[in-house]
């Protein structure tokens, strides 16, 4: 069995959706994961945020547009009569259902179960098409088996069991259909996996059936060496280990949501990035492998705060980390990067929502200072320190821009810098430069 997830501009247009059914229906047993067609979730949080502040004629405006909008792709997609009458019926109840909002309170659960109508239109239409064209094909309802615990975690044993019920209702078909990002919470209610969750549920699901591969098609033709938007010449890397590309997924490369790597490391299971506009190209492969002796890419991650404490209480103390890390997990902000020295420590966070709360407490510990608008670049490959040269290679490519922090060790993958946003260009293609050409 293979997973395979397609996002939103995959799924865009009828033209699109019919080009995704080609795809699918080679050889083999799949499930199909799909996100809601882009735009879809944006609009849909524009509703909610209209009947969050109690403007229902605002909401049904863009209510009407939106159904307007789909309307027209069913039209374009479906050639038989019959089932494009019964898909038109299908989207009018998933609006009508979006407009039953306007008339009741509004809360976040209200939200989620309106931002979980962009999936269930896309997979249910989906699901017709391939009706249609006569495709052995079931459509799993992700709400009877995604679930999140107490913690917003996924429940893996729920998953398993119930995706297992799901799959076994419908023996013997070739093609499943299932919504990515939508869930349940712990009490059962409506919720979601994030934004840009979709990636997330084909991991999850991909785990749960101990899947041969999960791929992830794109409009992009796998992870690339460097940001395409700063330095000419890119290219995709073809081969990348499950903690390098980690690294990447959070240090910048959009193409894959971070979090999608965990569930498929842990089980072991490929994963692959491809590209729906150009399905032949080879994409990346992300798996247990690295290349050896190598480095693969580079990636960057701005708006980066950077905070130095120094403190003459830090020499020779134990416990003085300890009360610093304290202080961060109060505020509940992750750090990303951690220099020391014996009197002092720097730290990254990129979420500076109690930066005020969190530089007023550390000043019981030291002297604080803070440097904003830092960008991290991220060094990733076979950076393991028995490779001698390789790092070295990475900082002599920079010597002419001034490095803030540097943070080496703490895998065997990366290499990562952290440097001012008006160094970023320069420092993006220097590393190209150096290292791959
Ligand atoms: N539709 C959701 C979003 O736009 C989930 C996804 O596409 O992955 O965030
Ligand atoms: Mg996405």
């Amino acid at each position: 069995m293979k997973v395979l997830k397609f996002g939103g501009t995959s799924v865009g247009s009828a033209a699109r959706m019919q080009e995704v059914a080609k795809l699918v229906s080679g050889e083999g047993q799949k499930i199909v994961v799909l996100s809601a067609m882009s735009g879809t979730t944006n609009s849909l949080i524009e509703i909610s945020e209209y009947l969050y502040k109690n403007n229902p004629s605002g909401a049904l405006e863009r209510i009407n547009v939106l159904e307007q909008q789909y309307f027209t792709t069913v039209d374009a997609l479906y050639s038989n009569i019959k089932i494009q009458k019964e898909a038109r019926e299908i989207v009018a109840s998933h609006f009508n259902y979006i407009r039953s909002f306007s008339k009741s309170v509004f809360t976040l659960f209200e939200e989620k179960a309106i931002l979980a109508q962009g999936e269930l239109l896309s997979t249910a239409m989906f699901q017709l098409y391939l009706q249609e064209k006569g495709e052995n094909s079931a459509l799993l309802p992700a709400l009877n088996f995604m679930r999140i615990d107490k913690n917003a975690e996924p429940d893996t044993a729920y998953i398993n069991e119930h995706l297992k019920k799901e799959l076994a209702q419908h023996p013997n078909k070739k093609i499943y259909i299932t919504q990515g990002f939508i869930c349940r919470n712990f009490y059962g209610e409506i919720d979601n996996l994030q934004r840009g969750g979709s990636d997330y549920t084909a991991s999850l699901i991909g785990a749960a059936v101990q899947a041969s591969e999960i791929q992830i098609w794109t409009d992009i033709d796998g992870m690339h060496n460097n940001d395409p938007r700063y330095v000419a010449g890119t290219k995709p890397v073809p081969l990348l280990h499950f903690e390098e590309a980690a690294e990447l997924a959070y240090f910048g490369a959009k193409i894959l949501h971070p979090t999608c790597i965990l569930p498929a490391k842990l089980a072991n299971i490929p994963v692959r990035l491809l590209n729906t506009m150009d399905p032949e190209a080879e994409g990346t492969l992300i798996s247990n492998q690295c290349k050896k002796d190598k480095i693969e890419a580079v990636a960057a991650k701005d708006n980066i705060t950077a905070i130095k404490i120094k403190s003459g209480r830090m020499l020779l103390a134990h416990g003085f980390l300890r009360k610093v890390f304290e202080i961060f997990e109060t505020y509940q902000t992750p750090i990303d990067m951690i220099t020391t020295s014996e009197v002092g420590v720097s730290v990254t966070i990129d979420n500076t929502k109690h930066l005020e709360e969190i530089l007023n407490d550390l000043k019981k510990f030291g002297t604080v200072m803070v440097d904003s608008n830092m960008v991290i670049v991220c060094v990733v490959g076979d950076l393991h320190h028995k490779n001698l040269g390789l790092q070295a290679k990475a900082v002599e490519a920079l010597k002419e821009i001034p490095i803030r922090m540097i943070s080496y060790g703490g895998s065997n993958y990366n290499i990562s810098f952290l440097i001012r946003q008006e160094d970023k260009k320069r420092a993006l293609n220097a590393l190209s430069k150096a290292l791959f050409e």
